[in-house]
Parts: C-alpha cells; sequence; structure tokens
C-alpha cells in the first residue's frame, strides 16, 4: 500500500505560497521522526531508577532524541561503561556523541550539557508566560507575532498534559489525530520563528508585583522582570494515596508518562488507573507492547468520563481488561513493582502480579506558586474576570477603578488561561484559544498603565 503524506495540485503558483512552505513542513517532519542509527545520545541506566526515568521523560518531552540502555538488558553496554570509566553506582549516564558522559545528572545539566540557554536574553519583557503547555504555547505564538517581548518558560518540557498524549484526535484541522509531540514540535517552531523566547526547564516558584511591574522568582533564586504575566500552569496528578505507591515513584509507578514508558512493558502485565481520555489514550497506547493492560475504576463503568470512540477502541481491543468498581489497596514490591493488591467493592480483595501502575486521577491546579492576591476558588483555580466579583474578598482586592478584564486574575497585569483557570474546559483546543484571547487583554493593559 503507498504511503502518502501530502498530495500537491498545480499550478502551483506562486511556489513561495503554494510549494516551498509545504515541502520545508514534510521535511520537518522527517527530520523529527529520523533517528539515525548508533549516533547521538545514549541513556544508560536501570529501568527501576527514578532518576533514569526523570532523564526519559525530560528528554523525550523536549523532543530530543536519544537512545535508553538498560544495563540490565543490554551486557554490551558494560564496555561502553568501561572506555569512560563510569561506574554502575553513578548511573543513569548520557553518553554523548563525542564520547564524554554526564554522570547521574539533572534535567537541568542535560539542558546546559546540549547548548540550552537558561537565562532570559533582556532585562524587561512585555509578557512573560509561565507554562508551556497548549495555553501557552498559544499565547507565546499571538503575543510574539503581536510585536510584544514574549517570554516563555517551562519547569519540565513544552507541551504539558497534551505532549504526553499519544493521539489527540478531536483537534481541529488534524482528520487522523496528531500526537501530542507532533503538536507541540509544531507549536514551538512556530513560536521561535514568530520571535517568543523559550527557556526550558525553568521553574517559577514566586511572583511579587512592585509598582506594576512583575518581578518572577525562579527555584535557583534568579529573577526575571515583567509588564504583564501569563499563568499557564495547568494541572497535575495527584498523588495516588494507595500504600506503596510513594516509594514506588519512577520505579513501576509513573504518572501520566504512558508514552516515554511504554516500549520498556514489552511483554508484561500492567494497571492503568483512571477513567478519563488520558487513561483511555494511555491504555489504547501501552496495548500495542504490554501482554496485557488492566484499566482499574472506582465506578460502574467509563460511560460518564470517557468519550465514545476510545470506549469504543478498548472494547475491540483484546490485550485491555476493564476492572470497573475496584481500587488499588497497596503496591508491592523490592526496588520495583511486583505485585498490586485491589480491592472490589463487595468487599473482595485480589493480588495480581503486575509490571508497572500509571496513575491518571485526580487532577489539581498547579497555582500554589501564585502571590495571595490573585484570587482562587475552593480547589485551587484561578478566578478572572466577572467570576472574581462573587468572591467575598475582591472588594478588598481589586483596587482599580476599572472591572478587571476578561481572563485577568484580581491581581491587575496578571493573567490566567487554560486548565489553571476556574471554569476551564480541559481541552486543548480551549486552552489555545484562551492563550491567543489573553495577548488582546495584554495589549488592553499595557495601553491603560
Ligand atoms: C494524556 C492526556 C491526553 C489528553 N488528550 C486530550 C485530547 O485528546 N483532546 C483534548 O482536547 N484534550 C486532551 N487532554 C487535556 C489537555 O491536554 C489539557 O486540557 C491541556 O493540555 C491544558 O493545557 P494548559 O496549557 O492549560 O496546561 P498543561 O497542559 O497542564 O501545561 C502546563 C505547563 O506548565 C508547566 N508548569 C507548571 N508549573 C510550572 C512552574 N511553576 N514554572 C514553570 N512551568 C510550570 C508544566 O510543566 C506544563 O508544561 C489530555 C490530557 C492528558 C493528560
Amino acid at each position: 500500500m503507498a504511503h502518502l503524506d501530502h498530495y500537491l495540485s498545480k499550478p502551483w503558483d506562486p511556489p513561495e505560497d503554494r510549494l516551498f512552505p509545504v515541502i520545508d513542513d514534510l521535511l520537518d517532519d522527517w527530520q523529527a521522526e529520523y533517528l539515525p542509527e548508533a549516533k547521538g545520545l545514549r541513556l544508560v541506566g536501570h529501568q527501576w531508577s527514578p532518576r533514569s526515568h526523570e532523564i526519559k521523560d525530560f528528554l523525550a518531552g523536549n523532543l530530543i532524541p536519544y537512545r535508553w540502555l538498560d544495563v540490565e538488558r543490554n551486557p554490551d553496554t558494560q564496555t561502553l561503561l568501561d572506555a569512560a570509566g563510569v561506574g554502575v553506582n553513578e548511573l543513569p549516564a548520557l553518553f554523548f556523541e563525542d564520547g564524554s558522559a554526564l554522570r547521574n545528572p539533572e534535567p537541568r545539566q542535560v539542558a546546559e550539557r546540549l547548548g540550552r540557554s537558561l537565562s532570559a536574553a533582556l532585562e524587561m519583557y512585555d509578557l512573560v508566560i509561565v507554562g508551556a503547555g497548549p495555553a501557552g504555547l498559544g499565547a507565546a505564538v499571538y503575543g510574539a507575532s503581536e510585536g510584544l517581548r514574549t517570554l516563555l518558560l517551562d519547569r519540565h518540557s513544552p507541551g504539558g498534559q497534551a505532549g504526553s498524549s499519544s493521539r489527540i484526535e478531536n483537534y481541529l484541522g488534524f482528520p487522523a489525530g496528531v500526537s501530542g509531540s507532533d503538536l507541540t514540535r509544531r507549536a514551538v517552531t512556530q513560536a521561535q520563528r514568530l520571535g517568543a523566547e523559550l527557556l526550558v526547564p525553568v521553574e517559577v516558584t514566586g511572583v511579587s508585583v512592585d509598582a506594576g511591574y512583575k518581578h518572577l522568582t525562579l527555584s535557583d533564586g534568579r529573577e526575571i522582570v515583567t509588564r504583564t504575566m501569563l499563568a499557564a500552569t495547568g494541572m497535575a496528578y495527584r498523588e495516588h494515596p494507595a500504600a506503596g505507591v510513594p516509594e514506588h515513584t519512577g520505579a513501576g509507578v509513573y504518572y501520566g508518562a504512558a508514552t516515554t514508558e511504554a516500549p520498556e512493558f514489552s511483554g508484561r502485565r500492567v494497571l492503568v488507573v483512571g477513567g478519563g481520555n488520558s487513561a483511555g489514550q494511555a491504555a489504547m497506547y501501552l496495548a500495542r507492547y504490554a501482554e496485557q493492560v488492566q484499566i482499574v475504576v472506582r465506578r460502574e463503568s467509563l460511560e460518564s468520563t470517557m468519550s465514545k470512540y476510545l470506549i469504543d477502541q478498548i472494547e475491540k481491543t483484546p490485550n485491555i481488561r476493564l476492572r470497573t468498581r475496584t481500587e488499588i489497596a497497596r503496591v508491592e514490591g523490592t526496588g520495583r513493582v511486583e505485585c498490586v493488591a485491589l480491592a472490589l467493592d463487595n468487599g473482595v480483595s485480589e493480588a495480581e502480579a503486575i509490571d508497572a501502575v500509571f496513575v491518571f486521577i485526580g487532577t489539581k491546579p498547579r497555582s500554589d506558586w501564585l502571590p495571595a492576591e490573585v484570587l482562587r476558588d475552593s480547589k485551587g483555580f484561578v478566578l478572572t474576570g466577572r467570576d472574581l466579583q462573587a468572591d467575598p474578598a475582591y472588594a478588598r482586592i481589586w483596587k482599580e477603578t476599572r472591572e478587571p478584564l476578561s481572563l485577568e486574575t484580581s491581581a491587575p497585569g496578571i493573567f490566567a488561561a487554560g486548565d489553571i483557570r476556574a471554569g476551564a474546559m480541559n481541552r486543548v483546543a480551549s486552552a489555545v484559544g484562551e492563550g491567543a484571547m489573553v495577548v488582546r487583554f495584554v495589549h488592553e493593559y499595557l495601553s491603560l498603565t
């Protein structure tokens, strides 16, 4: 069968509009997928080491091609370790093409070694966007294209939750679906081409406001100053409360990392916890590799929490088993997950031999880094625009003679978009849309100051 990526119809005049951009795009796609054999980065480590998982997740999230070599499964890696004088107690180690290695590195060291700048180029920005998920990337594209000095920061990697999705089927313009990493790569290229600056991994830990200027504090103590700021830090999964989870996190228990870890679980048995679309997508992706995938949910069915197209796909996949009215009570194992105790709602408990648990439940907003004057609802979601006026603290905090702009928080010039916002739709398209809208309100705020 022919593999068709695109077709062009003649005439394609002028080629600058109708031919070259398509060819550029196709070449970009090819380059992103192409992995030259035995070249580039090699990460050597233990599959059950949380640091190995952290570095894999960082490289994959930042679309940096690498080869993973599990020391226990690849005896040849010993030669590589001996040649560089790296001891097994120094793993994971990241090997570069020139033969040099970073021993047990942190993501930040990896970024620096790869020549990525972690320092802001300017002393002052018009717009600093915290969080490079769909909302942040949307704002970066519009901010930079409209001439704002725009800086985008992310603590982990661009793409956010959407970046970890194996296939987004409902995003406009991609009839066959698009993987989160492909969508992210396109958005990052577009934002940077338009002039936005991107720094990753850079975490913002606090914000203070002085004479209208926003001073962002970074986790390493440095500061960035901006006239307006967008909080687009989205949501994160809550820790699963079952016994044994904290000590196995990164060693068989993973939060939303199905695409990074799936190939390591070829022929093994895995559990997916959660009944939302993210859990459904992860189960479908894992089923390509694992011998068996069990989806564990407390409810009676997936109907009220998952899209119909995913439920249909799951039903047709023979190596996925859905376990309703069930919870994880305990995770057990020595240095890695080996067994999971399940509690059924009829009081029965069952123990299952399991190699990994992928958790997709209980999201919470990442808003704790924002200052107290940014009002939030009882769950921590940020209030914006008209919704602020219903909050009892509004009159005490908002001292402007105007009403807050749409998507503006209770701190003038600090905006919020995407999943962090109270009332958000929790969709890629709505996050991108809000990110784009914010730029219009940023212009309005700047014209008032
Ligand atoms: C697996 C999965 C599949 C999904 N599939 C779909 C789908 O098919 N269709 C759909 O419409 N939606 C889907 N969703 C939902 C969608 O991805 C989210 O609604 C969307 O990503 C929200 O975007 P956001 O920009 O608001 O936040 P996020 O995507 O949560 O991005 C927030 C970013 O902020 C960064 N950050 C957090 N704190 C800080 C800090 N202090 N400093 C710096 N950076 C920080 C994070 O690292 C992250 O990159 C899926 C979600 C998941 C998890």
